[in-house]
């Protein structure tokens, strides 16, 4: 037989395209419309609905950026309609080549009822099915101009992410508002053409079940007539009968569809634009659920529930019912889908404490699956944070998008710092976005690693971020694509279905230990240094407030303040979400955010401030409150006491220029370029810095990716360095130096003084570049073949080589309060009040194997936002000789906590609530119960990697000592003395006697 399968393919696309989809709205008229444009931020509903508008005619434009257009539409059902299905086809200027990111909508009726969300490939309201013929219809339309960011060309700098600087001019044009005839029999003949038309294209080319659907096709084709679609869809479905009744093969691959909108809380748009986003896809989803008996919609993220409860009710009253029903499902258990890197331990708790406590309290559901499909990367501590907050299984794919190694499994059990193994699914449809295309799903089946021992793997499947979530289109191919030959087997489910089957048809599956890093994105720990700055504050200043005001109320008998933290908390929680802590936003997010954290600070103070001043008493002695967990300058962890400190630095000028700075533990040369050129352990009596080489070293390198500028640094930015070695002033302040340096239009103040056996760095920075990248440069005379860098709970280990792609693919990483590199019985650490990117890299000179850490300092990428980073910074971070891993955890928490001086009362003393014989473990929260019955909450972990064996003492009477999950559900018996074994976290509940 000649070979015609080009010719019917082409046949089959120019058909479908230009005369049967078109057919599936044969008939239409105008509606009539008008519109009011909201002078400002978005009103309320009634307001908008209120407003006299004006007429506007389609392809008039409209949209400010960022505003709000409240449209009318108005119209009258043709008589000649009556029996038929009518629809509101209503096209704000959408493209549809870009299933969000631009203008949507939300359509109310006149009462303010929600209908369903607009969005570009969801442009039409149901009117009614039959019709009567002559209905009035009247709708409204909540219309959002949101500006496009990423366009194309990609990653083009625009001041349109930000209100401010956006201008006025209209971005859309109005397009088709008709009322017109819906003709399902056309509607369902797309379907099956576009089922079997895309499910062939990705069988084998000489596969009899390929050439039994063309030849379907064709005849399907056949029986249209071209001048009568509508007439003869029915004759032309027939013909497709039998090949999609042909059922899948026994090994088919199974699909777990679940519907889906991945929505960023914040990203190329505001936090405010996301409530309404949340609400627009909430709509559509529960307006769908009622249409579709099997379909199943999964939707992450606490807070978005939180918001359309706050400020949606009427779309909340419909999202409650469908919960209900147990097809609208609560995924995921954080309060964001956080970024899971830089969150401290506590924070990262904290996610899964409100997150699953929202679900819990409103629905009364538990889940057990943490829902993170778009997470830059996973730390080694979130394992066992997961498993203490009752979870027990994880689903991402963003692991697909590592630009260098192929993750090995998509089903298999992540193992973390302490041991804790997680059931773990990567999607291997490799995308949050599926839309049920056959090319998807092939690509699923092929794609997926564990097949031959699993069959199982699940589809997030819809539009997020303004595309509206799961289409009807994508749920009438899932109902063919159930069981038909060829094609993986769908199904809708949920998340927990799909895992309990994942996991008894894979009861031994493989084994990853430690990080799921991400081999893209790698900036994401830099960009943006004042949210992340802003990050680490709040979470240090949280610690602070719960631990004084527990104290206060357990000493004095205050009240707790249980609201206020929850509030602050929760805003602290969502800045973690994935595009705001890790710097990917637009102008308008970080701008906020900076706001935000300043009255997360003010506000923390404030009640530190208070609780501390209760404790104190009145009087004029000076009290020292010591808010990290390890004791200093006489003072316990988590008390307070008088101290007269005696402390000393001895300052000289260095032969050849320059200074040294010395006390009874370090010596530190300073040369006259202001670079630090010794760092002499006196204790030890080793230097601690590589010979020839200078410490304290900026560098500035160019950095200019090659997409996803807030997001990427390419490896190739190392090629090209400037050391600033040229200082203006290098000078003595107080018994510390200061060195001044200016580079391009930026200039630099540093002051370096010792505290101890530390030496710190304060560096202020007024930045003013382009596209660059600066690091602060320690090289050490250390052979490390790893080093470790503080995580949650714990800390990871890296190569400082670059034997394997997977060690050269993370040339730089995340950290939280520090990273330390030692040979045995000597280590040297470093630590940071506010930054997380670093690299490490090991060399060989004239005296052996050298060790350089490099912290990340400052990035000026231009998308998404073009001023990122511009103006000043402050830094804090010090260098401590001869530190071994403990030393390095406390001086973590000491140059994050610095110690609070309060007049109180001659005879004030403040004992700790919670004193610990073993400085390895180490508290993280001293707080009081969130279920305000007055019980102490402390939680600790071993620190070090090792074993240990401690008794806590309270200083207060208990009656009972009960252990807790994160969520302070009782899991057991506690006990005071214990033995934890390596990152092993404890959370216990002391009821007060
Ligand atoms: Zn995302």
């Amino acid at each position: 037989m000649h070979d015609d399968r080009k010719l019917v393919e082409a046949r089959l696309k120019r058909v479908l395209d230009e005369r049967i989809r078109p057919a599936v709205h044969p008939d239409s008229v105008p509606l009539e419309v008008a519109v009011w444009h909201a002078p400002g931020e978005p009103v309320p509903v009634g307001e908008g609905l209120a407003a006299a508008p004006e007429p506007i005619a389609p392809g008039a434009a409209w949209g400010a950026p960022w505003g709000t257009s409240w449209f009318t539409v108005t119209g009258a059902v043709p008589a000649e309609w009556a029996g038929r299905t009518v629809e509101a086809l209503l096209d704000l200027g959408f493209d549809e080549n870009m299933p969000g990111f631009q203008c949507e909508g939300l359509v109310y009726r006149p009462d303010g009822s929600p209908v369903k969300g607009l969005n570009p490939r969801n442009q039409w309201v149901r009117v009614g099915s039959p019709v009567e013929g002559g209905e009035r219809v009247r709708l409204h339309i909540e219309a959002a101009s949101n500006p496009v960011i990423l366009g194309v060309p990609p990653f083009q700098p625009t001041h349109l992410g930000d209100k401010e600087t956006a201008g006025a001019a209209p971005l859309y044009r109005l397009g088709r508002m008709d009322l017109a005839v819906f003709d399902e029999t056309v509607w369902q003949l797309v379907m099956d053409l576009e089922v079997l038309g895309e499910l062939m294209a990705e069988l084998p080319a000489d596969g009899t079940r390929r050439w039994e659907l063309l030849r379907a096709l064709e005849r399907a084709l056949d029986a249209v007539d071209l001048q009568d679609v509508n007439g003869t869809a029915a004759a032309a479905r027939a013909e497709l009968t039998g090949v999609l009744s042909s059922p899948a093969v026994p090994s088919a691959h199974r699909i777990s569809a679940v519907g889906h909108a991945h929505i960023d809380s914040a990203w190329l748009w505001p936090l405010r634009e996301t409530v309404r986003k949340v609400a627009r896809t909430a709509s559509n989803m529960t307006a769908l659920l009622e249409d579709e008996p099997d379909f199943v919609f999964a939707m992450s993220q606490a807070q978005q529930w939180a918001w359309i409860k706050e400020h949606r009710p009427e779309v909340w009253a419909k999202v409650v019912k469908a919960v209900a029903t147990g097809r609208f499902v609560p995924a995921g258990g954080m309060w964001v889908e956080s970024d899971t890197n830089m969150p401290g331990s506590e924070a990262m708790a904290r996610q899964f404490v409100h997150g699953k406590r929202f679900f819990i309290d409103e629905f009364g559901i538990d889940n057990e699956e943490v829902w993170l499909p778009d997470t830059f990367g996973f730390a080694a501590g979130l394992p066992q944070i997961i498993k203490a907050a009752g979870s027990k299984r994880l689903l991402t794919q963003k692991i697909s998008w590592s630009r260098t190694n192929t993750f090995p499994h998509h089903t298999f059990l992540w193992e973390g710092i302490d041991g804790t193994r997680i059931f773990t699914h990567f999607p291997p449809v490799d995308t949050y976005n599926c839309s049920m295309s056959g090319r998807e799903l092939a690509h699923a089946e092929r794609n997926f690693k564990d097949k031959g021992s699993a069959r199982h793997s699940l589809a997030p499947t819809g539009w997020g971020d303004g595309g509206g979530g799961t289409t009807r289109e994508m749920v009438a191919k899932a109902a063919r694509l159930r069981d038909l030959e060829g094609s993986p087997a769908v199904t809708w489910e949920p998340p927990a279905d799909f895992f309990a089957k994942a996991e008894a048809e894979y009861p031994n599956p493989p084994v990853w230990v430690g990080e799921l890093y991400l081999e893209l994105h790698r900036a994401t720990l830099t960009s943006q240094a004042k949210t992340k700055q802003g990050n680490r504050r709040s979470e240090s200043l949280l610690r602070e407030a719960e631990l004084w005001a527990a104290t206060a109320a357990v000493r004095t008998g205050a009240p707790y303040p249980y609201e206020q933290l929850d509030r602050i908390w929760k805003t602290v929680l969502l800045h973690q979400f994935h595009d705001i802590l890790p710097g990917s936003s637009i102008a308008w997010v970080h701008r906020e955010a900076r706001r935000t954290y300043e009255a997360v600070a003010a506000e923390l103070n404030g009640i530190i401030d208070t609780a501390q001043r209760a404790l104190a008493g009145t009087g004029d002695r000076e009290l020292v409150f010591n808010g990290a967990p390890h004791a200093r300058h006489g003072v316990p962890g988590g008390g307070a006491r008088s101290v007269s400190g005696v402390r000393w630095t001895e300052v000289r000028e260095r032969d050849g220029g320059g200074f040294v700075l010395e006390n009874d533990l370090l010596r530190v040369e300073i040369d006259a370029r202001g670079l630090v050129v010794s760092a002499y352990d006196l204790t030890a009596g080793r230097e601690t810095l590589a010979a020839g080489q200078a410490a304290n070293l900026l560098q500035l390198h160019p950095d200019f990716p090659n997409q996803w500028d807030a997001w990427d640094v390419d490896e190739f930015y190392r090629n090209t360095v400037t050391d600033l070695v040229t200082a203006d002033e290098v000078s003595l302040d107080g018994d510390g130096v200061r060195v001044r340096r200016s580079f391009g239009s930026s200039s630099v103040t540093q002051v370096l003084t010792l505290d101890g056996g530390r030496l710190d760095i304060l560096t202020e920075v007024d930045w003013h570049e382009t596209e660059k990248f600066l690091k602060l440069a320690f090289p050490l005379d250390v052979r490390a073949d790893r080093y470790a860098s503080e995580s949650q709970y714990g800390h990871t280990f890296r190569a400082t080589h670059t034997n394997t792609s997977w060690e050269a693919a993370k040339f730089e990483a995340c950290n939280h309060r520090f990273v330390h590199v030692e040979e045995p019985g000597w280590g040297v650490a470093l630590v940071n009040d506010s930054t997380y990117g670093h690299d490490i890299t090991r060399a060989v000179g004239g005296s052996g194997t050298t060790t350089t850490v490099r912290v990340s300092l400052l990035r000026a990428p231009r998308f998404p936002d073009p001023e990122t980073d511009q103006g000043v910074h402050r830094f804090r971070h010090a260098l401590v000789p001869g530190a071994t891993i403990g030393d390095a955890v406390r001086e973590g928490y000491f140059i994050n906590l610095p110690v609070r001086q309060v007049p109180g009362t001659a005879s004030a003393e403040v004992e700790p609530l919670i004193t610990v014989d073993d400085d390895a473990v180490v508290v993280t929260a001293v707080k009081l119960a969130d279920d305000e019955s007055g019980d102490v909450i402390v939680r600790f972990h071993e620190s070090r990697g090792g074993r240990a064996r401690a008794t806590l003492t309270p200083s207060f009477p208990v009656a009972e000592v009960v252990a807790t999950d994160l969520l302070e559900r009782p899991t057991g018996e506690g006990a005071l003395t214990l033995s934890l074994r390596p990152f092993e976290l404890v959370t216990l509940r002391l009821k007060r006697a």
